[in-house]
């Protein structure tokens, strides 16, 4: 792997050799069971970090806790300029940061700098945020009287993120939470911590720079059971947690128990509609990229393209032939289009999600299978399969993490497809391919898209920081990243002052003393 780099790259984000433990912020270490990362490119070991142990964690939530109580104090626009010095940061170390992202989650190059642009993008809108984190003035009904409401800092948020965006996710929700006050403790995917440590470095170094304690920026590694320590503790106002259904459903009922607050973003099951007045060349590009890219490991990734009868042999056609153009390999050579699933587990799960939709009645139009062979070592390279599917089976109801897409033909109009792409449990990202404006209007209405994101004549798949982020029922219903997204890592506070010698009561009430 030496042409691409990545010795290189390992070297200079400060994971190589990190065998001895990672540095979870203010010079605390993890000293639990090592937890090695195998990249899914070639199934080689790149390295190997220590899980947080209970009293790492305690130590950790100290310099946490304490890093809040002066960042506070320090002006919004001050907090501003370092999340912009962190951006300068990662310009400098995007190259790198880029390649580890591949080579440890195995999404393409391009995806992998494209993941560190979002980051470099939110703190740039962060930057600007921390001059508007503005609350309303009211119009008291008490004479000498003036209301408002104000926003101030909540403490220490926790960031629980998923495997499939290593270090965007973090990035949002920090960069943000930086800005309105917060100071973050993160646990990454335990499939990719070697990012965790890489983004913290990066962190440290600014806030180094600034004589500002690490603290403000703070990484926990291991499984479900680490991240439990933060569901469970009180001194963790907010918890963001990015990953699967499953997991969300856990994690909400924990911190509702103790009447903490959560930002869910879970699994998706995104459809396409395509009718019959959509544009053929623009659906194809939309629902393959949608449905392979990161191979098919995106919350928004194109599951289910739901087409109209009367145009839907030509559509399953020119997407069939377009998948015959698909170059499977090594995501570091730009001149392939996918790369490998995350781990032979996924791989088990895509092969059953085949199995199970030939089970149901459904008809395989691009067959799957696992690659193996030169360059396909490492048994997580699939191949990316189509299925004709009915909407009802159990397996298209379900999210498989891969890139399977489903091909189902609906007839009558466009409220008869909304039902179809509404009758699943998950509500992240939808689309409709359609040059007519009543129905890109109708998909749109109060009776159209119950997702979060909706789009006309765009896919699915990924979006853009500066709208708010996520989806309704099973993906939680959470938002983050763009507009007031913010809110979210702030307590709101009403203030009314009186500025006169009486005090009179709200509602006319009489209290003579
Ligand atoms: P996952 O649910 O297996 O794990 C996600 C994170 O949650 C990991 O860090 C894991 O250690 C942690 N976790 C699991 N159980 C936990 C528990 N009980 N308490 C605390 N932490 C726990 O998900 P994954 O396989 O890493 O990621 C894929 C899933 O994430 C897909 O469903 C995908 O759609 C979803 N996802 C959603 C978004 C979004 O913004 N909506 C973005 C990326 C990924």
């Amino acid at each position: 792997l030496a042409d691409f780099g990545i010795e290189e790259a390992l070297r200079e984000l400060g994971v190589k050799d990190i065998n001895e433990g990672s540095s979870t912020g203010s010079d605390n270490f993890s000293n639990g069971e090592v937890i090695e990362s195998y990249s899914p490119v070639d199934g080689k070991l790149i390295g190997k970090v220590k899980a947080t142990t209970q009293a790492d964690y305690d130590k950790i939530m100290d310099a946490a806790t304490s890093a809040f109580k002066d960042w506070r104090t320090m002006p919004a626009p001050q907090r501003g300029e370092i999340v912009r010095q962190f951006g300068d940061k990662l310009r400098e170390k995007k190259e790198a940061l880029g390649k580890l992202v591949s080579y440890e989650m195995g999404k393409s190059y391009q995806e992998g700098l494209g993941e560190v642009q979002e980051m470099i993008d939110i703190c740039d809108f962060a930057v600007g945020l921390s001059r508007q984190l503005h609350g309303l003035t009211m119009h008291s009904e008490r004479p000498g009287h003036r209301m408002y409401e104000q926003y101030h800092p909540m403490g220490v948020v926790g960031i629980i993120s998923a495997f499939n965006f290593p270090v965007a996710v973090w990035a949002w929700n920090t960069a943000l939470a930086w800005v309105c006050g917060d100071v973050c403790v993160w646990k990454p995917s335990e499939k990719t911590p070697l990012c965790g440590v890489a983004c913290q470095n990066i962190a440290a170094e600014v806030f180094k720079a600034n004589g500002l304690p690490e603290g403000i920026s703070n990484l926990i590694n291991g499984d479900y059971k680490v991240g439990e320590m933060m569901t469970k503790d009180k001194r963790v106002p907010l918890i963001s947690a990015t990953g699967s259904t499953r997991m969300g459903k856990i994690v909400a009922q924990e911190v509702a128990g103790r009447l903490g607050k959560s930002l869910l973003e879970l699994g998706g099951n995104n459809a396409i509609i395509v009718t019959p007045d959509a544009d053929i060349k623009m659906t194809v590009i939309g629902a393959v990229f949608g449905a392979v890219g990161t191979a098919g490991q995106r919350c928004t990734s194109t599951r289910r393209l739901i087409i109209h009868e009367s145009i839907y042999d030509k559509v399953k056609e020119a997407v069939v032939k377009a998948y015959g153009q698909l170059r499977i390999g090594n995501p570091l050579d730009e001149n392939n289009h996918v790369g490998p699933i995350i781990d032979k587990d996924a791989v088990k799960m895509y092969q059953a999600a085949l199995e199970k939709v030939v089970e149901e009645g459904g008809n395989i139009v691009v067959e799957g299978g696992v690659l193996s062979g030169e360059g396909y070592e490492s048994g997580c390279y699939v191949k990316p399969a189509i299925a004709e599917a009915k909407n009802d089976f159990e397996i298209v109801q379900h999210e498989t993490f891969a890139p399977v897409l489903y091909l189902i033909k609906y007839s009558g109009d466009v409220h008869d497809a909304l039902e179809l792409q509404n009758g699943v449990g998950q509500g992240l990202s939808s689309a409709i391919m359609t040059n007519n404006l009543r129905e890109a209007e109708a998909f749109l209405s109060v009776q159209g898209s119950d997702c979060g994101i909706a789009n006309v004549n765009i896919g699915t798949s990924g979006a853009e920081i500066g709208g708010a982020f996520g989806g309704e029922k099973d993906t939680g219903g959470g938002r983050e990243s763009g507009s007031d997204a913010w809110k979210i890592y702030m307590r709101r506070q009403t203030n009314t002052i009186n500025y006169t010698a009486d005090l009179p009561l709200a509602q006319g009430i009489k209290f003579d003393l």
